[in-house]
């Protein structure tokens, strides 16, 4: 709600609270006008990579991404040190490569026997032992035979919470589907083999995915011109060839790069999502994680906030509740002064609060007030904010935050 703050300025506000409303509802977008986004990774830190993979990609200024195991980089620390001077992406693939006790090899140290703690210790040792030989700390990781579980049975955990904690993203592995980078969760994008691949093989899964306007994240092994595990060097070629013609629409680039165009532009989007609750037990209801419902509601990325147009407009938030009792629910919101006063309501799962929106000064004047206490009883329901008149039709308020905080 912009729109009412002065005739001279009113065409101009109109043009970009039209724009609010498209921004809302537009898709996911890449760079440049690129149609869809292809990396490159390769696992284990096989010596091949650095003996002739690396040297291919150069001559094409395509950067991968090589998820290294420390004890197998050792063997090749000048090549990897290249690489990285080349601007390759060095990612963690764990400090002795577990994987499930099914392998035999693996048995020694099988995922089946690990605990989240010795895990998330393997991890930051790996990190730092690959930060002491290569200067470079990684920020994204592989997932070995792309298992994300470690015990048995009911006592099975997943370590995909350890993997986004501590990093921008996690790679699975011999994945059927590629990356939507609006749905997908960051901890587990899915790889797809580029390993026994023909290059009309992969073409048809990078048509596929740029239909879609889809996040492709290649993964193999050896980079040779045969053998087991290998993605072949005549198949790579072909890629980078592909990938690098500007009439392809790709944009070409390693898993920590894309990983972090995609969050930032869907910090700034809307995405509905399940709000938990941090360390103190607080949830925070941001407008983001908020799913606009009505017939004018619109979400505005500038203000990171939802404008109300009509009283049955509404927000409606999906939470996970940690407890059950009083919470203070705070508010982030603006309105201009001939606006305020209107009334909402919140609901819960049959609990209720009702109020009147107060001045906050102007539209683009944000600020934070405590609006009262409800009870909410633990578990997962949903949040709603509307309006508790029929009458408005002036809007209500522009909302960016409702926190919601336990009561002592
Ligand atoms: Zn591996």
């Amino acid at each position: 709600m912009k729109h009412f703050i002065g005739l001279v300025a009113l065409p101009l506000l109109l043009g970009s609270l039209s724009q609010d409303v498209i921004a809302q509802k537009r898709p996911f977008t890449w760079p440049n006008g690129k149609k869809m986004a292809i990396s490159l990774s390769f696992d284990d830190a096989r010596n091949s990579n650095v003996e002739g993979g690396t040297a291919l990609l150069d001559e094409y200024d395509v950067k991968a991404t090589f998820y290294l195991v420390p004890e197998n980089a050792k063997r090749r620390l000048e090549g990897w040190k290249k690489a990285v001077a080349k601007g390759h992406e060095m990612g963690n693939h764990s400090l002795n490569h577990a994987c499930s006790g099914n392998f035999v090899w693996a048995r020694k140290n099988p995922l089946e026997d690990y605990t989240l703690e010795k895990m998330r210790a393997e991890l930051i040792e790996t990190n730092r032992q690959i930060k002491d030989m290569l200067g470079v700390t990684p920020t994204t990781y592989a997932y070995p035979c792309g298992q994300t579980f470690i015990g048995r049975g009911k006592n099975t955990q997943s370590f995909v919470p350890v993997i986004s904690d501590l990093f921008v993203a996690g790679r699975t592995w011999l994945d059927e589907a590629p990356v939507d980078p609006t749905y997908c969760d960051m901890a587990v994008l899915t790889g797809m083999e580029t390993d026994g691949k023909s290059f009309e093989q992969i073409l048809g899964t990078i048509e596929d995915a740029k239909k879609g306007g889809q996040w492709l994240v290649l993964a193999g092994h050896e980079t040779a011109a045969s053998g087991p595990q290998t993605t072949r060097l005549d198949v790579l070629r072909k890629i980078c060839e592909y990938a690098k013609d500007p009439a392809n629409g790709v944009w070409i680039a390693p898993i920590g790069e894309i990983a972090a165009y995609v969050k930032a532009a869907r910090d700034s989007m809307n995405i509905p999502e399940m709000v938990t609750a941090n360390s103190r037990n607080e949830l925070l209801l941001t407008a983001e994680k908020g799913k606009g419902i009505g017939p004018k509601i619109a979400y505005m990325p500038e203000w990171k906030a939802f404008g109300w147009f009509t009283a049955n407009d509404r927000v409606e938030w999906e939470m996970e509740v940690p407890k059950s009792g009083k919470y203070e629910v705070q508010m982030e919101w603006s309105v201009d002064d001939k606006t305020a006063g209107n009334t909402f309501v919140i609901e819960s799962a049959g609990a209720k609060l009702n109020g009147t929106i107060d001045k906050s000064g102007s539209w683009e004047t944000f600020k934070t007030k405590s609006l009262g206490h409800i009870q909410l009883k633990a578990g997962r329901q949903k949040l709603t904010f509307g309006s508790n008149s029929k009458r408005e039709n002036n809007g209500l308020l522009d909302l960016r935050v409702l926190k919601l905080v336990p009561v002592k």
